[in-house]
């Protein structure tokens, strides 16, 4: 690999700071104290402990002008307790079980090993949000029986409990499971499986189903009457996902309309393929309580305004921002300013497998690229336990878990 644009060999399975070592001795002790940090290829900071993936990779070492406070190790960060709100089930498998998914069903994926596979998956590349999406394709194309379903969702809990999550919404769209399964085999599934996994790791999830903007409106509404039967059964949203530029939320607006009647809370991807006008149909002509994204909010300084005064929660995702090019680099990502601005900004990742992050890491990039120091780390946990889609005492005994755990860190 290459640290500062020179050569340097380390053995698999080495860690960055192995990787620094090799090129110099002093360098890796400034990473050590905490004087210097390293960053990949585009920038993002990573942790000298982490694994320097594969042969090829690009690391440089910041020497730091002044020597702020300790920085929070990513160790530290995956033992916080943590709430997410904004994460896609099918971008979150497993690339071993989808190998494994692949074989039982016969199905002919890019790569046939984990670390290939993940590869191929990856989003880093993408042009666009809509290249972006095309990696779901893959990921879909095992997940078309009820077993499957029932499986990658229950991972999907032991994953997240893993990484120091207590409650999260994991949402998906049934329709991108027909014809293969009906809508309600298409919730079930996932339902039993996210029971298993909640029974055995004590993380908390909630499931939001996703219409698609580049769908008919019809499906939407269809979508909305089916998941309204599973709302006492683990379903507590509708949104709306996909393709945004040229699909308006407002044709969507029955979909929305039909959920909110039948006591299902509503959150909507917008200002991310799309700008400000987007985010405005999804609250005032969908009802959104919450928006997917928000990144270009700030294109419209009255309508920040308006979510701030009006605390609309904004389900933010740094690494995928950087991956779709909503945002040109991370040190330019809006979040930081909506926070500073009073926003009820939450952290998410969007895509755990396609876009190669924990939550953790999006914390970790949050402290280190972002600024946030330890306290706005905190209220950025609280504000998603806040934000949750819960009934009102089951937020307020979440929020106080979490709390306590905080202040006992
Ligand atoms: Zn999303």
């Amino acid at each position: 690999m290459f640290v500062n644009e020179r050569p340097v060999s380390v053995a698999p399975g080495a860690r960055v700071r192995d990787a620094v070592e090799q090129l110099d001795h002093d360098l890796a002790e400034l990473v050590g104290r905490g004087a210097a940090y390293v960053t990949d290829g585009v920038g993002r900071p990573v942790d000298a402990g982490d694994p320097v993936g594969e042969g090829g990779a690009i690391f440089r070492v910041v020497v730091s002008a002044r020597q702020g406070a300790p920085r929070l190790s990513k160790e530290l960060l995956r033992r916080w307790p943590k709430a997410e709100l904004h994460v896609h089930l099918d971008g979150c498998l497993r690339p071993r079980t989808m190998l494994e998914l692949a074989r039982v069903q016969g199905i002919r994926l890019p790569a046939d090993t984990p670390e290939g596979l993940a590869q191929a998956l990856s989003v880093k590349h993408a042009k666009n949000l809509e290249e972006y999406l095309t990696k779901y394709e893959i990921t879909l194309s095992v997940m078309q029986t009820a077993a499957a379903l029932e499986r990658v969702a229950y991972e999907f809990v032991l994953d997240a409990a893993a990484d120091g999550v207590r409650y999260v919404e994991v949402r998906y769209s049934p329709l991108l499971h027909r014809p293969a399964l009906t809508l309600g085999q298409a919730i079930e599934a996932p339902l039993a499986g996210i029971k298993r996994g909640e029974a055995e790791t004590g993380t908390k999830v909630g499931v939001i189903v996703c219409g698609i903007r580049t769908r008919s409106p019809a499906e939407s509404l269809e979508l909305a009457r089916a998941a309204a039967e599973y709302r006492t059964a683990g379903v507590v949203a509708f949104d709306l996902a996909g393709a945004e530029r040229g699909f308006p939320a407002r044709d969507h607006a029955q979909a929305f309309a039909y959920a909110v009647q039948h006591g299902m809370a509503c959150t909507c991807h917008a200002g991310e393929g799309d700008g400000p006008e987007s985010i405005h149909q999804a609250l005032h002509a969908c009802g959104a309580r919450r928006i997917g994204h928000g990144t270009r909010l700030g294109e419209d300084a009255a309508l920040l305004e308006y979510v701030v005064e009006h605390r609309v929660p904004l389900e933010m995702c740094l690494t995928s921002n950087l991956h779709t090019h909503t945002v040109p680099s991370l040190a330019e990502h809006p979040f930081k300013r909506y926070l500073d601005r009073g926003a009820v900004v939450t952290l998410n990742t969007d895509g755990r497998l396609v876009d190669g992050v924990s939550l953790t890491d999006e914390y970790f990039l949050a402290h280190t690229v972002g600024g946030l120091a330890q306290e706005d780390l905190a209220r950025v946990v609280l504000n998603a336990c806040e934000s949750a889609f819960l009934p009102e005492f089951e937020k307020v005994a979440l929020v106080s878990r979490v709390q306590s755990e905080l202040e006992a860190l």
